[in-house]
C-alpha cells in the first residue's frame, strides 16, 4: 500500500512481475518460487541494521535479537546438512565461494574446477573471473562421448597439477556427482575438497541426491535455488574438513569477515533461516523427490519427441538440450518459448561450436514448477507444447493461452 503511494513507478514493475510469475511457467534450473514467509522475513525492519562481526562479537550496539537469529539459522543450516560449521553471511553463491578462495588458497595457487562452457560456474576458474585472474585455474570437463565427468580426467590433472583446492559443481550437470570417487581423489593428492552444491541444495536436504557430507571438506551454497529461499549464501565446514585443517571454520568466517565482506545482510539470514525451518519438514523431502520425478518424465517425453539429451537423460532437476537436431538455436528456442510463456534459458552444450551468445542448447528444470505442486501429467503437456513451439513456431500464441490456463489451477506459493 505504502508503495503504491510513495513510488507508484516501481509498485506498478512489482505487479506487473507478479503477473508474469503468475501466468508463466518457470523453468530455469536455478530459480524457484520462495514462500510468502521467507519474503516476509526479507522485507522485515531487520534490513536497517548493521550486525558486523558474528553473534555475541558484534562491532555494533542493538544487535542482542541478531545473535539469537543468526545462532538459530546457523543451527538449522548444521542440522539440516549435517555439519560441523556453518557461516550463513554470504552475500551470494559467488561471494561464498570467493571465501572459500581466501580461506584455502593464496594469490597464485592452483586450483581446479569444471570449465564453464561443460556445466561449471564462473567462480571455479573460469578464464574471465576473479578465480582464474588470481589463481592458477585448471579446468575439468565431461566426456565428448557421455557427457559424463570423466572422474580419471580429475585424478590425472589432480596428480599432475597438484592443486590446493578442487571445486565439484555444476550449473549445467544432470547427473549425479560421485563424492566418494572425488574425495579419493581429493586425499590422494592432499587438495581441499569443496562441493558447491547451489544448484542441488534442496536436493541434497531433501534426500533426492547423496549428500557430499562425509567425502567432502567444504561445502557451499546458494539458498535461492532448489532450497527455495531468498538470494544468499552458506558455506559448511564438515567433519572430515575439520579433521584436515582444524583452523577451517575460523578461515572461513575471517573470510567472509572481514576479508571480504562488511555488515550481513539480516532479513536475508532470517529468510534464510525460514527456507532451513521449511526443508526440513517432511513435505520438503516430498518435493525434492517430485522435482526429480517431473524432471525424468519431461526429459522421457521431450526424447519421445526426437530431442536430444546430454548424457541421455536426467538425474536432479535439470534437463541440458542439444537442439543441433532441431535447427533452431538455443536463442530462438528460448525466445519462442518465452512468447509461449515457457522460460527457459538458452546454455552452451559440452563440446559446443557455437559463440556463448547464440549455443547450440537449452537449458530447463523443474524447481519452480513443483513448487506450484505440477506433477508428471503436468511436464506430458509441457513437453508436448515444447515440441510443438519447436516444431511450429506460429503456435506459440495459441499455446500461450494454454499455459495461462494451466497456470491458473496452480497459484504460486
Ligand atoms: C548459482 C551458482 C553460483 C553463484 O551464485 P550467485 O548467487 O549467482 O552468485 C555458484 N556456483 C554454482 C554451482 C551455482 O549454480
Amino acid at each position: 500500500m505504502n508503495l503504491k503511494k510513495q513510488d507508484p513507478q516501481i509498485a506498478k514493475l512489482i505487479d506487473l512481475e507478479t503477473e508474469r510469475q503468475k501466468t508463466s511457467l518457470e523453468m530455469i534450473p536455478s530459480e524457484n518460487h520462495s514462500s510468502p514467509a521467507v519474503r516476509e522475513a526479507l522485507g522485515s525492519v531487520l534490513v536497517d541494521k548493521y550486525t558486523e562481526g558474528y553473534p555475541h562479537k558484534r562491532y555494533y550496539n542493538g544487535c542482542k535479537y541478531y545473535d539469537i537469529l543468526e545462532d538459530l539459522c546457523i543451527q538449522r543450516a548444521k542440522k539440516l546438512f549435517g555439519v560441523e560449521h556453518a557461516n550463513v553471511q554470504p552475500y551470494s553463491g559467488s561471494p561464498a565461494n570467493a571465501a572459500v578462495y581466501m580461506a584455502t588458497c593464496e594469490p597464485g595457487d592452483t586450483i581446479m574446477g569444471m570449465a564453464l562452457p561443460m556445466g561449471g560456474h564462473l567462480t571455479h576458474g573460469w578464464k574471465v573471473n576473479f578465480s582464474a585472474k588470481f589463481f592458477n585455474s585448471v579446468q575439468y570437463g565431461v566426456d565428448e562421448k557421455t557427457h559424463l565427468i570423466d572422474y580419471d580426467e580429475i585424478k590425472n590433472l589432480a596428480r599432475e597439477n597438484n592443486p590446493k583446492l578442487i571445486w565439484v559443481g555444476a550449473t549445467a550437470y544432470p547427473r549425479i556427482f560421485d563424492w566418494k570417487k572425488l574425495g579419493e581423489i581429493a586425499d590422494f593428492t592432499g587438495a581441499y575438497l569443496a562441493a558447491d552444491i547451489s544448484h542441488i541444495a534442496g536436493l541434497v536436504a531433501g534426500g533426492a541426491h547423496p549428500s557430499p557430507v562425509p567425502y567432502v571438506h567444504i561445502i557451499s551454497t546458494t539458498t535461492h535455488k532448489t532450497l527455495r529461499g531468498p538470494r544468499g549464501g552458506i558455506i559448511m565446514v564438515t567433519k572430515k574438513g575439520i579433521e584436515k585443517d582444524s583452523e577451517l571454520p575460523k578461515k572461513i568466517d575471517r573470510a567472509i569477515f572481514p576479508g571480504l565482506q562488511g555488515g550481513p545482510h539480516q532479513n536475508a539470514i532470517a529468510g534464510i533461516a525460514v527456507c532451513l525451518k521449511e526443508a526440513s519438514n517432511p513435505a520438503f523431502k516430498k518435493y525434492a523427490m517430485q522435482v526429480v520425478k517431473n524432471a525424468k518424465v519431461l526429459a522421457e517425453e521431450l526424447k519421445k519427441y526426437g530431442f536430444t539429451l546430454i548424457s541421455g537423460g536426467t538425474d536432479n532437476h535439470l534437463l541440458l538440450i542439444d537442439l543441433r537436431n532441431k535447427n533452431i538455436t538455443g536463442a530462438a528456442a528460448a525466445d519462442l518459448l518465452e512468447e509461449a510463456g515457457i522460460t527457459i534459458n538458452k546454455n552452451s552444450i559440452p563440446y559446443d561450436s557455437a559463440s556463448p551468445f547464440k549455443p547450440s542448447g537449452i537449458r530447463m528444470g523443474t524447481p519452480a514448477i513443483t513448487s506450484r505442486g505440477m506433477k508428471e501429467k503436468e511436464m506430458k503437456k509441457i513437453s508436448n507444447w515444447i515440441n510443438e513451439i519447436i516444431l511450429n513456431p506460429k503456435s506459440a500464441k495459441k499455446i500461450r493461452e494454454e499455459v495461462k490456463k494451466l497456470c491458473k489451477k496452480f497459484p504460486l506459493p
